[in-house]
């Protein structure tokens, strides 16, 4: 993974800069190894195939997704950049002899792939849980330093390794324990998110209809 955090560090500095990290905790990372996993693998027969997942698995998700494969001799970015994922265009782009390699299954290739296909999952995992207000359910999965991109590199390369090599996510675990860790403990997480939102809007909304006031001045009237 070395020469992808190189990488993937001039990767950061040049295309990462402005765009809001998703910096999760150790179990936030395996959360989210686990659903991309499982989400990602069908078509694969299980296993996490990332040219696959770019071009089949993703689109289904999220429409307003690209990618681009440039010929080696158009590229313009350092040599040392191979492919990068931009947020703000949601569009991965990946240089030809790169894809080329990767598609006959070199691992150096795939992994680097892979590296900014699970950069897209975050960035739309992101997106998801901003859409949804899911306030709670990210601050329990997100550590405090979100505006480390090194840290976001250093995770994307963990959730990576994880997703190309699967046993760590459930080595040790009784069937018991997987269940708990990856659907009961987040599925009750974003549950109790959403209902301490809508209480939230309640309030509000009572707040804004003087609903509180009005009662006690009718009491007081009364
Ligand atoms: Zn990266």
């Amino acid at each position: 993974m070395e020469v992808c955090q190189n990488e993937a560090q001039i990767e950061t500095a040049i295309k990462e800069q402005k765009a809001e990290a998703l910096v999760l905790t150790d179990d936030g990372m395996h959360l989210t190894a686990f659903w991309t996993r499982l989400l990602c693998g069908c078509g694969t027969d299980g296993r996490f195939d990332p040219i696959y997942v770019m071009e089949n698995i993703i689109p289904l998700f999220d429409k307003s997704f690209n990618y681009e494969i440039v010929d080696v001799k158009d590229w313009k970015k350092s040599e040392f950049l191979q492919a990068y994922y931009n947020p703000e265009t949601n569009k991965i782009v990946i240089r030809s002899d790169v894809y080329e390699r990767a598609l006959a299954g070199i691992a150096l290739d795939v992994i680097i792939i892979a590296h900014e296909v699970v950069h897209c999952i975050q960035s739309i995992a992101l997106r998801l849980l901003n859409a949804m207000q899911c306030v709670e359910f990210k601050t329990a999965l997100c550590g405090t330093d979100s505006s480390e991109m090194r840290q976001h590199e250093l995770q994307t390369d963990k959730i990576t390794a994880l997703v190309l090599s699967p046993n760590r996510l459930i080595e040790g675990k009784t069937d018991e324990e997987i269940l708990q860790k990856y659907f009961i403990s987040p599925l009750i997480q974003l549950i109790f998110g959403f209902i301490k939102q809508a209480g939230k809007s309640l309030i509000e909304t009572l707040n804004d209809t003087n609903y509180f006031t009005q009662k006690e001045e009718e009491t007081k009237t009364a």
